[in-house]
């Protein structure tokens, strides 16, 4: 095959090629040693209640410790809407506190305690939630309500060891995970100040190829600078981790059956995971 072929096949193939080709660099590297300290003050940046659990649910089990942050905690969003009777104002009410509590559940479950940042998510301030293009915008109208959260979870005095900071990659790009994410990124010198930043790859939205590669492209663009890499952190029992995901039931048509949904779409054999990019210094 010659270089005309392969450029004829046009970016978006060749991205896959190359995201593939750091798919197998990644099974071939290990984690850097640094993500396996861990700190009651790592802190998990939740876009919405539940992210944390379906993205790196496995990851924080075994961890034990540390804050949930969950940002958008005022939410209108169930996956079976006629189990909420009520309308307008009260029915955001029932929806946000039946959906806080299942993220309660959950925190508790994997020894995380749980702040919410009290924001309203994206249809609630009045956007398509896959609007990404108002992502930039958006942010920064976000920008001080959000390090305010985030500065707010934070315990005053860690001592010792940096904590980690973990950040959604927005992969999927739901204007609320890329809103997080452009706020960290403009953030990252002041945030590193006091925390060792990772990223994380969204599920279930990384769990479908095109989305993924999509995802990343998009992120490994923004966060250029970073010389991001990733890493590769195996679930371990499957039944465990859909034990997790299904503490959020107001999520689900039906409980969830499938680990396929929970760990990143991949070209190359690979056990079910979650996946966390970090800079060369993080
Ligand atoms: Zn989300």
């Amino acid at each position: 095959m010659n270089w005309s072929a392969i450029a004829s096949f046009g970016p978006k193939v060749l991205h896959g090629l190359s995201l593939t080709a750091q798919d197998l660099a990644t099974r071939q590297r290990a984690a850097p040693a640094g993500l396996a300290e861990t700190s009651a003050h790592d802190l998990y940046l939740a876009p919405h209640c539940d992210d944390v659990c379906f993205s790196l649910g496995a990851f924080v089990r075994r961890r034990r410790q540390g804050i949930l942050l969950t940002l958008f905690s005022n939410s209108g969003y169930l996956a079976r809407p006629w189990t909420v009777t009520t309308q307008g104002d009260e029915r955001i009410a029932a929806i946000s506190s039946l959906r806080q509590r299942e993220d309660l559940a959950f925190a508790r479950e994997v020894g995380l305690r749980r702040c919410l940042g009290g924001l309203d998510e994206a249809p609630l301030r009045g956007f398509d939630p896959f609007e990404t293009a108002k992502a930039d915008d958006d942010s920064r109208r976000l920008d001080g309500a959000v390090t305010a959260a985030i500065f707010a979870a934070a315990r005053k005095d860690h001592g010792g060891q940096q904590p980690w900071l973990f950040c959604p990659m927005g992969i999927g790009g739901h204007i609320d995970h890329m809103v997080v994410l452009k706020i960290v990124l403009r953030h990252y010198r002041a945030l590193q100040a006091r925390w060792r930043i990772a990223f994380y790859e969204d599920l279930h939205y990384a769990a479908t190829w095109r989305e993924r590669a999509a995802g990343l492209a998009r992120f490994q663009n923004l966060a250029a600078p970073l010389k991001p890499r990733r890493s590769l952190w195996p679930i371990g029992e499957s039944a465990d981790k859909l034990a997790l995901a299904a503490l959020y039931p107001s999520q689900f048509a039906t409980p969830p059956a499938s680990i396929k949904p929970f760990t990143p779409a991949q070209r190359i054999p690979a056990p079910a995971h979650e996946a966390l990019w970090t800079a060369e210094r993080p």
